[in-house]
Order: structure tokens, then sequence, then C-alpha cells
């Protein structure tokens, strides 16, 4: 017999058990110790599958951008923006800092590290999301980086300079090696941007031996091809993650802060080395995955951050994927 719940069904269900805890709860005494509060979230663990694929979102933190660093964003039109999506509103906007583990079944591939130390306390979880998660960090075949920004390399290297994956190879597009190295560049650029020069650096020292350089657009692991996307970095790229039916784009910093860029991917970020073609590639991003209605993964959408892009009357808007029931 079909469990279909009918409303006489249900009035019956509701009024027996409604007799049940009248009788139970009104007249006797209710325990009245006060319960601790918790005071912290639970580990920073959400599976999905992708295929036979199974990715693991591993939450780092969160970090709060100050609306400054939005300069084509005007006052009026980031209100209504806060108010439509209900967050506070401020001279901030909150992203979160993810991270995703894929297990293609014969390899484990790390995308990002997080933040480690560089970003400071609200970060830098990484280690503690993964154990949390049952993955041990030796077991990391690949690194796959989107970009050497310190909120996603911070997480790679201690304070030592020494791999905190020991066995990982760490695979980078060689037009961020090449920016993030250039001496003369890193001359040139204010006292604030060098600790960015610094922190790849340290990363890509880190990995030595183990560093692979991606070049044109193709696979870099079984199943996760690179798509080179140009603009917040030089070598900015997003992996693909294919299997079965399964397809999911993991896109790095194609968005910051999800209350803006949906809507308006012309607000661009002023840490974007070339911020026009940052939102030519944002724009285009958009267009494929609304058009083709594919998944994405985004390292500052609000954790666990995957679901899809739709056209909306404004630029468009951010759809959640829910939670994934079973894997
Ligand atoms: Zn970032």
């Amino acid at each position: 017999m079909a469990h279909n719940i009918d409303r006489r069904g249900l009035l019956v269900g509701g009024t027996a058990l409604g007799g049940m805890a009248l009788a139970a709860g009104f007249g006797a005494d209710p325990a009245q110790a006060a319960s601790a509060k918790a005071g912290s979230q639970v580990a920073g663990v959400q599976r999905l599958k992708v295929g036979d694929f199974e990715v693991t979102a591993i939450l780092d933190g969160h970090i709060d951008l100050p609306l400054s660093l939005f300069p084509k964003a005007d006052a009026a039109g980031v209100k209504r923006l806060q108010e439509e999506a209900f967050v506070p509103a401020g001279d901030s906007v909150r992203g979160a800092i993810n991270t995703y583990v894929v297990n293609t079944g014969d390899r484990l591939v790390l995308v990002d590290s997080g933040s480690g130390a560089l970003m400071g306390p609200t970060a830098g979880k990484l280690a503690d999301n993964l154990r949390a998660a049952g993955v041990d960090p030796a077991a990391i075949d690949t690194i796959l980086v989107t970009h050497l920004h310190p909120d996603h390399i911070g997480g790679l290297f201690s304070k030592e300079g020494a791999a905190l994956f020991p066995k990982a190879e760490m695979a980078v597009h060689e037009a961020d090696i090449g920016f993030w190295t250039n001496a003369e560049i890193m001359a040139k650029v204010p006292d604030d941007v060098k600790p960015f020069f610094v922190a790849a650096q340290a990363s890509l020292k880190a990995y030595g031996a183990r560093l692979r350089r991606i070049g044109a657009d193709g696979e870099v692991v079984k199943g996760i091809s690179s798509m080179h996307l140009p603009g917040h970095t030089p070598g900015h790229t997003g992996y693909r993650v294919t299997s079965g039916q399964g397809d999911l784009l993991i896109w790095g910093d194609i968005v910051h802060a999800a209350v803006l860029q949906f809507a308006r991917p012309d607000w661009a970020l002023a840490f974007d080395t070339d911020q026009d073609r940052a939102i030519v590639t944002r724009k285009k991003v958009f267009d494929m995955a609304s058009t083709d209605r594919v998944q994405i993964a985004g390292m500052h959408l609000p954790y666990p951050g995957i679901g899809h892009v739709a056209k909306a009357a404004e630029g468009y808007r951010y759809v959640k994927s829910d939670w994934t029931y079973t894997l």
C-alpha cells in the first residue's frame, strides 16, 4: 500500500498524537535544566556524486570583503541587492572559502587549499575539516590550484615552508607561475600586494620537483579537465569534473560575492589583475553554465558552494543545489 498521506489520515493521526502530547505534557513538570550552547558549527564537510566520482566540499572558513573592493558598485544598488538577499546591510559582504576533494576511484584530488594562516582566524580550517571528513593529507595524489592567491594556496605549506601534502603533485597554470614569480612585476606593485607574491612563491617552492605546469586546456587527471578562465589572475583556471552523466565545473573565483556579482557581473574585484578581462570571463561562464545547465562549484559561494546559474531579469541568479541525501 502506498504511503499517501490524505487529509483525513493526517487529521486522524494529528488528533491521536495531539491527545497523547496533551496527556504527557501539560500538567507534568517539564525538565528545566539548561542545555549548554554548542557555540560552533558541526564539521564543514558535505558530499555529492558526480557520475561515479565522489566530491566532498571541505570548508576552510570565511572572509568579509569590504565593499571598497568593488569599485564599480554603487551604494544604492548594493543596498537593494543586500535587501533582496536577506543579508545584513553593511559595508562588507561575507564570502566562504571552499575547497573540494574529488575521489575519482583511482585518484584522490584536492582543488585549492584554503588560506592556512594567511587570512586570519576565521579561515584556515582545511586541515581540521579534512580530518573530520576522514581524508589523510598523505593520500592526496594531486592538488589542482585555481590560482596562486593566498586564500587558495595558504593551506599548502607550513610556516616553515614545508609541503603539508607530502606526496601530492601541485598543478598550476603556467601563466600564474610566470606572473607571480616575475621579479620585475613584483617590484612595481604596491607594498600591500607584495605579500601575494611572497605567498605564491612559497607555495611553488614547497612543491618544487612535484610542480606540474598546466598549459592548453585539456585533461589533467582522468575525468578532470582544465579550463583557462583568465582575468582574476593571468592563469586563473577552472576544473571540469565529468563522469558518466555527471558534470561539475569547479570555477574558482568567477564570483567573489554571490549577493552582488550574479546580478551584476560587471562589478569586478579590485584584486583582479585585469578587471575588464575578468568581467568578460565571468559573463562568458555565466552564459555557458546557464545555457548548458552545468552544475558549478565556487570557492567563495556560500558553503558548500554548489549550484546552478540561471538567467534573471537583472543579470543572473544563483540557484544552490539541495543537500545530497544518498551517495
Ligand atoms: Zn579567492
